[in-house]
């Protein structure tokens, strides 16, 4: 068991800095693994481990805010145009002292760079400054010290204590309300979104009863939440396919999420090829033309977005078309490899990017727009494979093959992916055992 949560704390937490506590987030969540029973219902998380336990392992972290002395702190908060100096006059405090504050400045212990919206402590015993502090984040701070009739500039820093949740929802309307009744923030829910980002169309192929589970970190500080940490593992059931994403930091330091074998969710295509934060998250399935108004065989897909939504290039490519193109209006057309062409119409303007020039995946070519033959704002996408007009997600297997980790990668990551999906599916079944029980006739 020991050598298990050791073995599990070196894969989740191969880099030092955010692994202090990977042990006790580990043994949450062996003991989410092993001991899944929490009675969680479906749509709604786990329950948190009770805050006390926690207690113990804040001795292994460094206090950010000074504790013995009762210093005086008055916060000053970074505006537009704001410097030091102005903060320092603000507190009525002397040039001379923020000259020979920013004298003992070295490397990157900096306090006179700061950014808009950052918090500023000015510690004081009575009327005298003893600590300066820039708060970069609950978790860091650097701090200008007076002792001794020095200044000195410190770092402090602090790791979170992470714990391990399970969230399970099945969508009856849409990604966000489902994420929402989970319990799961947006940011997360997009996270989500683009992490299947290559692999489903999220604006077209939701469905009612897709079904997700995800594993993902919460962090707090001295038991109080803080933030939402990273999706560790996650399922997404659509249209009762399955799809598995692991997270994986690679021995080189780059994460990426990886199927059950170790593919790369991160295909040679985007699915649908525009910012999806901007689209309204309900469904939109209708394939009706936005100008006819009536059904009928479209060879590309439509997606509505607000007037000025960037376009990405779905896939790496060339450029071979920038310009007006009969109903299309103003179009971009790319080529990529000999293939397969990619086609998005209707835009309000074109990128930087101009015919002739390579692309890559995820750059913005153009902005959604109404050009053309549009009566409002959609983006029109073609995508083309060998002159026919195809939906990439059925012709998966003639697509240029995603990344598969190395062999050298290949046994850490299927110790992690056994865990993870092994808590995976304790959290799936668990909800159908759930469900038998309510629907079981007495
Ligand atoms: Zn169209």
């Amino acid at each position: 068991m020991r050598n298990l949560i050791n073995r599990l704390d070196a894969i989740c937490h191969p880099f030092p800095g955010i692994h202090v506590l990977g042990l006790i987030s580990s043994i949450l969540f062996i003991t989410a693994v092993l001991w899944p029973t929490v009675g969680e219902t479906g749509g709604q998380s786990d329950q948190t481990m009770p805050i006390p336990t926690l207690a113990k392992t804040l001795k292994t972290n460094r206090q950010l805010a000074p504790q013995s002395e009762p210093f005086i702190i008055r916060t000053e908060r970074v505006q537009a145009g704001d410097s030091l100096s102005r903060l320092f006059s603000r507190q009525h405090l002397k040039p001379r002292l923020l000259h020979t504050l920013t004298q003992a400045e070295q490397g990157n212990r900096r306090i006179s760079r700061l950014n808009v919206g950052q918090t500023i402590e000015f510690r004081y015993s009575g009327e005298t400054l003893v600590e300066l502090a820039v708060i970069q984040s609950p978790f860091q701070q650097t701090v200008a010290i007076h002792a001794e009739g020095e200044w000195s500039i410190e770092q402090r820093q602090r790791d979170p204590e992470i714990y391990i949740e399970h969230a399970r929802a099945t969508i009856d309307s849409s990604l966000f309300v489902a994420g929402a009744q989970a319990g799961l923030p947006d940011n997360l829910i997009m996270e989500l979104a683009d992490i299947y980002g290559h692999v489903i169309d999220f604006v077209h192929e939701i469905r009612k009863g897709d079904q997700f589970t995800v594993t993902f970190e919460k962090r707090y500080l001295d038991g109080v939440f803080i933030e939402y940490g990273n999706i560790l593992a996650t399922e997404f059931v659509n249209s009762d396919e399955a799809f598995l994403a692991v997270r994986y930091t690679d021995s080189q330091g780059d994460t990426g999420y990886y199927d059950e074998n170790g593919v790369s969710l991160k295909k040679a295509f985007l699915r649908a090829p525009l910012n999806f934060r901007r689209i309204s998250s309900n469904f939109s399935h209708s394939r009706k033309h936005p100008v006819t108004g009536v059904r009928r065989p479209h060879r590309g897909t439509d997606y509505a977005a607000p007037t000025g939504t960037p376009v990405y290039a779905a896939g790496d490519g060339k450029i071979i078309h920038r310009g007006a193109k009969g109903g299309y209006g103003k179009t971009i057309v790319m080529k990529h490899g000999t293939t397969i062409t990619t086609l998005y119409a209707h835009l309000s303007r074109y990128g930087k990017f101009r015919t002739g020039q390579q692309v890559k995946q995820g750059q913005v070519i153009g902005y959604v727009g109404s050009t053309g033959l549009s009566t409002g704002p959609h983006l029109h996408y073609e995508f083309i494979f060998n002159g026919v007009h195809r939906n990439p997600r059925t012709i998966l297997d003639k697509l240029p093959k995603a990344k598969r980790l190395p062999q050298t990668e290949i046994t850490r990551f299927e110790h992690l992916a056994e865990l993870l999906i092994a808590s995976l599916n304790a959290q799936r079944n668990n909800v159908e055992l759930a469900f038998q029980t309510i629907t079981k006739p007495k």
